[in-house]
């Protein structure tokens, strides 16, 4: 059975593109890049949300489900390094569920975050699905003409980065699964990790700061983990990469919870969702800039290397081939 990649992959070759083509950058990015005017390109992504795939409606609520559905898309704005502007939202929903307040609850936590980035619902559209909720949320934002960050820049000897803290959202996932159920009156530790996992936060600030001062030659968002997110990166910037395991940053919330560093490093690789920014940074570049990473937690975890598409995984001085593994729909 073919991966999402590969899928991904067969589409793209597929696709008649018109010529010449209208996008500067195509399927293969967070997002794809249009031009605007002179001075301005669009960035544009697309993310489906479906229940008992995505979420299950006894862990959530409707308002973080909003949220969430919104957050993912900004998430892959931000590893453009571009600021949000305008979103549609379309939903299918049962028709149980359609008689009760889940619309109205789910578009109060989407609001809520729209209204935090001044992200205006320009659109979408709405149907009954004979089961499951589906949700699709798009978004759109803009960059300085040239200057959206993508996956295919990395260069070897840049400089691996990771913002946040890494491994939460998996933690909060493996509460819920064990029969944790959200209650606000719960320990701050797993309240912390569920609201990881439930309600991400998107990461517009950083992805901005690094692209307005060049900062970044490749980015991403980590959706699916570091393992796979970076290897993403390899992929599109033809190169490979070296980890430094005990660089990585986990989420402190996971400590007495999940102690064993086999663990965290598992929901930091091959976990995903925490929905922090992964990116490449020439050395020089860091040099000049260290002062505001420090300032702004940006963990270096890593190196680009020259061997294509081989990620090794550092830990106690000796080195390991990371094998892909991460967050797969099939
Ligand atoms: P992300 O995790 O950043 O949302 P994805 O892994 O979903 O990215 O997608 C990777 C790339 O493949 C994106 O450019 C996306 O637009 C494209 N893509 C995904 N699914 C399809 C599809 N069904 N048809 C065309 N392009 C797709
Ligand atoms: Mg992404």
């Amino acid at each position: 059975m073919q991966s999402e990649f590969e899928f991904i992959n067969k589409i793209k070759n597929k696709s008649r593109k018109p010529q010449p083509s209208q996008a500067v950058v195509g399927i293969g990015d967070d997002c794809a890049v249009l031009p605007k005017n002179a001075k301005t390109d669009l960035v544009i992504t697309t993310d489906l949300i479906v229940e008992d795939i995505d979420f299950r409606t006894e862990w959530t609520t409707p308002e973080f489900l909003g949220h969430k559905a919104l957050a993912v898309s900004l998430s892959d704005i931000a590893a453009m390094g571009a600021k949000p502007v305008w979103s549609m939202t379309s939903i299918g929903i049962p028709q149980a569920i359609w008689k009760t307040d889940f619309v109205e609850r789910f578009y109060e936590g989407y609001f809520r975050l729209a209204e935090k980035y001044n992200v205006e619902l320009i659109g979408g559209d709405v149907s009954k699905t004979p089961d499951k909720i589906v949700i699709d949320s798009i978004v759109a934002g803009e960059t300085k003409k040239g200057k959206a960050v993508l996956r295919s820049g990395a260069k070897a000897g840049d400089l691996i980065f990771v913002t946040g803290e890494l491994g939460g959202a998996a933690g909060g996932l493996k509460l819920l699964e064990s029969g944790f159920n959200f209650n606000p009156s719960e320990e701050a530790r797993q309240k912390n990790l569920v609201l990881r996992q439930l309600q991400p936060s998107p990461q517009i600030s950083s992805g901005d700061f690094l692209s307005a001062n060049k900062l970044a030659t490749a980015m991403i968002d980590l959706s699916d983990g570091l393992s796979g997110d970076l290897r993403h990166i390899c992929r599109a910037s033809n190169t490979g990469a070296k980890l430094f395991a005990e660089k990585i940053p986990f989420d402190k919330n996971l400590n007495s919870l999940f102690e064993s560093f086999e663990e965290k490093i598992e929901f930091a690789l091959n976990g995903g969702e925490d929905f922090e920014l992964l990116f490449t940074v020439n050395p020089k570049k860091y040099f000049q800039a260290q002062n505001e990473f420090e300032k702004r937690r940006f963990s270096l975890v890593g190196e680009i290397t020259a061997n294509v598409e081989m990620i090794e995984l550092i830990r106690d001085e000796k080195s390991g081939i990371l094998q892909p593994k991460g967050f797969r729909h099939f």
